[in-house]
């Protein structure tokens, strides 16, 4: 009898970030996941959460708190876990990969799992020292030495990565060294264009404002300039003005880090192209996390990359999986004091339904879009509590017509009308044709 596929197979994970962990971790709560599994992954470190990276540059937690896993968990595990090496090039031919240390892994699965780098934009100067990503342990440690020896940080980008890269400068900078005075670049008229609307983006702005951050939108980058040992000195925009700059954090962005793939030449647009079952153009190679890419959408948050692992763990063990599918997610901002939750559409269209609750003196501020009863959008700033039951209600379809008078106050109080509907047939809103 010839043993089962799982009982002989060697997958191997390149990338040991936060979905080639999550993927060992998935597949070890199974009996049946592939024999044998090796992870090469080029960070120094092991898995760590990345998410983490704000709040550890603010000062407000410890290294040892971002570990997912210390190495030895792996070898308990009888997982090889191969740190600090790259894998520079897939032989797909005879399924065998290389390493920048001139190693070779043999594989009969592989998994890319390699994420994505800041985009650093195409302007004079990038290459300067002093010019940083927001992105690994490396960067957070850079930053931190450089808040502390005060001056002037420019971030460069005003969504949520480069506010918090913004707001952990400052408070790092406060706490721990000389004045460090940081200014905010943002393109766009205003922060967070692609989650808040005017009204949210402004409460923001105002209290980032009156932290001590400088912002600036409508602020083109159009170079950075250097002194003669090659170190940046400040920042100029495309209306002229000069920044004085120590340090520059570019979070403008990210590159899906594909490249591996291409050259192996399996299909890449953005990303790595892959079906539903988190497959590639090759059967025996798959991807997941921000290096892939499914139906034209590619990824930056972990909430669909966890629904990702989900699909691809149960596809290594052999099963019959209902496919991934794309859904909407809702965005958090991780700065202590600020509570932010939004998804969906910010511009209302004329069918919509707009609901919305101001007020400024608390800073709060709240606003539905509803088509025809269900909720399609939603930003909450100040009391966000609300958050995540609108969003399950949105994600569900819910008809929302029974509570529409609640839908601002609480979710208790419009849950308990929605109840009360439903248990009087009376009252049940005619539902939709389909
Ligand atoms: C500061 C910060 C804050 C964030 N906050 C949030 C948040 O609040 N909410 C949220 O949902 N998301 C957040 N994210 C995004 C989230 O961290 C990413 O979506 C997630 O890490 C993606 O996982 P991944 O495994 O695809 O990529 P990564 O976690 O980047 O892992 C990829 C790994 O592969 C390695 N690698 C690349 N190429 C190779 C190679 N050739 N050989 C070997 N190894 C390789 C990389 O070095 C890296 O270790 C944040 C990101 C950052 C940087």
């Amino acid at each position: 009898m010839h043993p089962a596929p799982h009982e002989t197979e060697h997958l191997v994970i390149i990338g040991n970030g936060m979905a080639g962990h999550r993927l060992v971790e998935a597949l070890l709560k199974r009996s049946d996941h592939p024999a044998r599994i090796t992870v090469i992954g080029d960070e120094s470190a092991a898995a760590y959460n990345r998410i983490l990276l704000s709040p550890w540059l603010a000062g407000e937690m410890e290294r040892d708190a971002l570990t997912l896993r210390e190495a030895a968990w792996y070898a308990d595990h009888g997982i090889e876990l191969v740190l600090g090496e790259r894998v520079t090039s897939i032989g797909r031919a005879e399924r065998r990969l290389t390493t920048d240390a001139g190693r070779t892994f043999d594989y009969h699965r592989l998994v890319l799992a390699t994420g994505s780098r800041p985009t650093m934009p195409d302007v004079p100067g990038i290459e300067l020292r002093g010019v940083h990503g927001f992105r690994d342990l490396e960067d957070v440690a850079t930053l931190t030495e450089a808040a502390e020896q005060g001056g002037h940080a420019v971030v460069i980008g005003g969504g949520l990565l480069g506010l918090e890269a913004a707001e952990g400068l400052r408070k790092t900078g406060q706490s721990k060294g000389p004045s460090l005075d940081v200014s905010l670049l943002q393109r766009s008229s205003r922060l967070m264009n692609r989650q808040l609307d005017a009204t949210a983006a402004g409460l923001l702005e105002a209290e980032l404002v009156s932290r001590g951050l400088r912002i600036h939108t409508e602020a083109r980058l159009a170079a950075l300039e250097g002194n003669e040992a090659g170190r940046v000195v400040a920042v100029h925009l495309e209306d002229g003005r000069r920044l004085a700059a120590d340090c520059v954090v570019v979070a403008a962005g990210i590159t899906p880090n594909a490249e591996l793939g291409q050259r192996a030449g399996l299909d890449v647009d953005r990303a790595i192209v892959v079906d539903d079952t988190l497959t590639t153009s090759d059967a025996s190679i798959h991807a997941l996390g921000e290096c892939c890419q499914f139906e034209g959408t590619t990824y930056g948050l972990v909430e669909p990359i966890w629904r990702q692992v989900e699909v691809l763990a149960a596809v290594l063990c052999g099963d019959d999986v209902a496919g991934f599918r794309e859904q909407p997610s809702a965005t958090k901002l991780k700065i202590s004091g600020i509570s932010l939750f939004a998804f969906g559409p910010i511009e209302a269209d004329p069918d919509h339904d707009v609901l919305a609750y101001h007020d400024p003196e608390q800073g709060d501020y709240r606003r539905l879009l509803l088509r025809a009863g269900r909720l399609e959008g939603a930003i909450l700033y100040g009391d966000t509590d609300m958050g995540p039951w609108l969003f399950t209600q949105a994600q569900a379809g819910s008809d929302l017509t029974a509570c529409r008078q609640a839908l601002l106050l609480g979710s208790a109080d419009a849950n308990a009308l929605l109840e009360a509907n439903d248990s009087d047939p009376a009252q049940r809103p005619v539902k939709e044709a389909a």
